[in-house]
């Protein structure tokens, strides 16, 4: 069982058979995904083939626009009938990227995600409240699954509606929270306005942070308000979700779970691998999914790994906080967007001008979005009371687009910078990536 400690503790050697002899198995089931079987028999590529960690390197990279170009079953190895649940990534750019779990693959992953809780101290007796969004976002159902499989209690309260969640922690004494590090200093701000102290009033211990990026600064503000440790967790949706990577109580770097996924660390350019303390783009393969095995997957996410173990005595190797992303992706709300999304939708407005501009804060802990957009000449020589119409329906459109609700400022035609080059779109006055 997980709580046992052993497969976190294999020494090296046998972690990496392990992971081969995982490979070849994860090779021969991506075998019958329509996608797969294509690529793999092109590259004459068998399970027999790999005999050393090595040749993984010989397998193409899977990207996230490839996912896109198979959707919705070109990457399914199993039949539907065996398919259980589907998730997708918390994006909406155009097709979203969906991902299939068979009831083994739901209770692996839940697996993972008990071995992360259990590691930070979470125990049967524990009452976690999951304050993280439920629905096609892994966030919130793949911790529920984990601390379920644990044995702790779940209050699955999903995020928002801060008073009940205040509530609710008091009245059920929670424990544990998981929760987006945004939405936590939202939650800490209204404690303090509410006149509670949380360290005397709550019995908060533990508290996981994920799906966005945050600083170290965040974690400690966010412990010392609570009286918690607070722990980072990060995942992507195309590996299940959460459960990638995390934390032990070491709180260096995030461990990631070597036995279920390959992790290579590559130049984004070269696509060659690093050297362990490099930063590079994360690239991931799955080594226990049966229903959708995904091989060499570009995250763009960036991180280095560690190059010394951890002295908590686990082998499995440790990341550091993601750094950026190799492409534009925004993460605002715990929400991922692309600014071609907000460009799309703005231009589809004839009366909308050339010229936009995305600027983010963060005001009251909290992720705030402000668009300025340049409307045409006619329109801003028109009357109040169209210019307030169409505000509404352009700020509406974003709304349904990108799942926030933006600050939009319509402004004067060409009254917004221009830039030489590329156009600067973004304004990231948030200072998060740590
Ligand atoms: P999704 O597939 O919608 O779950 O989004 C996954 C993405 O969220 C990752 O590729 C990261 O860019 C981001 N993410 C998740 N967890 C973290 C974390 N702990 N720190 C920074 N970024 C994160
Ligand atoms: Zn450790």
């Amino acid at each position: 069982m997980f709580w046992d400690n052993y497969s976190e503790t294999l020494d090296r050697f046998s972690l990496q058979k392990l992971q081969l002899e995982l490979l070849r198995k994860t090779i021969r089931q991506a075998q019958h995904a329509p996608y797969y079987q294509t690529i793999l028999s092109g590259a004459g590529i068998t399970p027999e083939s790999i005999r050393s960690l090595e040749d993984l390197r010989k397998i193409p990279f899977t990207t996230k626009d490839i996912l896109r170009d198979h959707y919705p079953y070109g990457f399914l190895a199993v039949s539907r009938d065996d398919i259980v649940r589907m998730h997708s990534s918390s994006g909406t750019t155009g097709r979203p990227t969906v991902i299939f779990h068979t009831q083994h693959d739901i209770d692996e992953w839940s697996l993972l995600v008990a071995r992360c809780m259990y590691m930070t101290g979470v125990r049967k007796s524990d009452v976690f409240q999951n304050m993280m969004g439920y629905g096609l976002f892994t966030g919130g159902i793949g911790f529920h699954y984990g601390a379920e499989r644990l044995g702790a209690m779940v209050i699955p309260s999903g995020p928002g509606n801060t008073k009940r969640q205040i509530m609710l922690m008091r009245e059920f004494e929670t424990t544990v929270i998981h929760i987006i590090p945004s939405y936590a200093l939202h939650l800490i701000k209204t404690l303090i306005e509410e006149g509670i102290d949380p360290k005397k009033e709550l019995k908060l211990r533990i508290a996981y942070l994920g799906a966005e990026p945050h600083s170290e600064e965040t974690r400690r503000r966010i412990e010392d308000a609570l009286g918690v440790r607070a722990y980072n967790s990060y995942g992507l949706s195309e590996m299940n979700g959460p459960g990638v990577a995390f934390e032990c109580t070491e709180q260096n770097g995030m461990h990631v779970w070597e036995d279920a996924y390959i992790l290579e660390v590559i130049d984004p350019k070269t696509l060659e691998p690093v050297k362990d303390g490099e930063e590079g783009e994360l690239v991931f393969t799955t080594l226990k999914r049966e229903g959708m095995p995904i091989l060499r997957y570009r995250s763009k996410d960036l991180a280095a790994v560690y190059p010394e173990p951890c002295p908590c005595g686990r082998t499995h190797r440790r990341i550091t906080r993601i750094k950026g992303r190799t492409d534009d992706m925004l993460i605002v709300k715990g929400v991922n967007m692309y600014p071609v999304q907000i460009e799309k939708t703005l231009m589809s407005f004839p009366e909308v001008g050339s010229n936009f501009l995305i600027i983010l804060d963060h005001k009251d802990y909290n992720d705030h979005m402000t668009i300025k957009v340049e409307v045409s000449s006619a329109m801003f020589t028109g009357d109040l009371k169209s210019l307030q119409n169409l505000r509404r329906t352009i700020t509406e459109r974003l709304r349904s687009e990108i799942l926030i609700t933006p600050d939009v400022q319509l402004v004067e035609p060409d009254s917004l910078p221009k830039s030489e080059g590329k156009a600067v779109r973004v304004i990231d006055n948030r200072h998060q990536w740590g």
